[in-house]
């Protein structure tokens, strides 16, 4: 579903993302680990376009992407939910799916969209709620619900259970798979190894802006390469 072939992207004299190649196949959820500053955020705004490589193309069921927009890669089935919350924080829960869903839908069908978002999120109760008054936990499926308002065809989720208890980051892993199950191809960027081994089908490591290793969980914590560049790092 989506190709990525040699991407090169530099800051000034920094090369974030060096020569990398990764294709995740339809319905696939693949988790993209790595230490801080590997340029596992760089590459998921690469993919919707909010920066551009500098050599190397993205392809997007079949079709290359690389120089459009990133509206059009929204409008052709991609979804980001980003790292810094987006969350329109002065805005209840309800107003918040509104303003997602509104490209699409109005009156009834935008009634139903919602009702389907705040009961798939357990977030009916705290439809009224303002935004900034969730709880972290709340707050990321909040986002996530923004970030499948739409259906996407491909969901990027940037840390989605940073900051969230280890129930809370169980039920977000039951969350992605009930999209799979539906569907979505997913593609989660995570520090949790337990959502790692909860959801991924697949798992690519990042490092130094490369393709470190790639295999399944169990291929990945026994490999002691991917457990050396971890190391000194806060997420062990
Ligand atoms: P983390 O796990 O901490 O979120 P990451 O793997 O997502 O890390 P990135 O945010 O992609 O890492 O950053 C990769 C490198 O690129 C870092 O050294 C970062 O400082 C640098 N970087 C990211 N965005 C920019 C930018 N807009 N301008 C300059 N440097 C940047
Ligand atoms: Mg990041």
């Amino acid at each position: 579903l989506l190709e990525l072939r040699e991407l090169n992207k530099h800051f000034g004299g920094l090369h974030v993302t060096n020569g990398v190649n990764l294709t995740l196949n339809p319905g696939e959820i693949h988790c993209l680990i790595g230490p801080n500053g590997a340029g596992k955020s760089t590459l998921f705004r690469l993919i919707l376009g909010e920066h551009h490589p500098g050599s190397g193309d993205i392809l997007f069921a079949g079709e290359n992407i690389t120089t459009l927009k990133s509206f059009a890669r929204i409008h052709r089935g991609l979804s980001v939910k980003f790292q810094v919350p987006g969350v329109f924080k002065g805005l209840s829960v309800r107003q918040n799916l509104e303003i997602a869903l509104q490209s699409r839908h109005r009156g009834v069908e935008l009634e139903a969209e919602i009702g389907r978002l705040l009961d798939f999120l357990g977030l009916e109760s705290e439809q009224a709620q303002t935004a900034g008054n969730l709880s972290h936990g709340q707050k990321q499926w909040l986002e996530i619900g923004m970030a499948i308002s739409l259906k996407p065809r491909l969901l990027l989720l940037d840390e989605p259970t940073a900051g969230m208890s280890p129930e809370e980051t169980h039920m977000t892993g039951e969350m992605v798979q009930r999209l799979n199950a539906d569907g979505m191809t997913v593609l989660a960027i995570e520090h949790d190894m337990a959502f790692v081994r909860q959801v991924a089908q697949r798992v690519t490591v990042l490092h130094l802006g490369q393709v470190f290793a790639q295999g399944s969980i169990d291929e990945i914590v026994a490999d002691e390469r991917v457990a050396a560049i971890y190391l000194g790092q806060a997420h062990a």
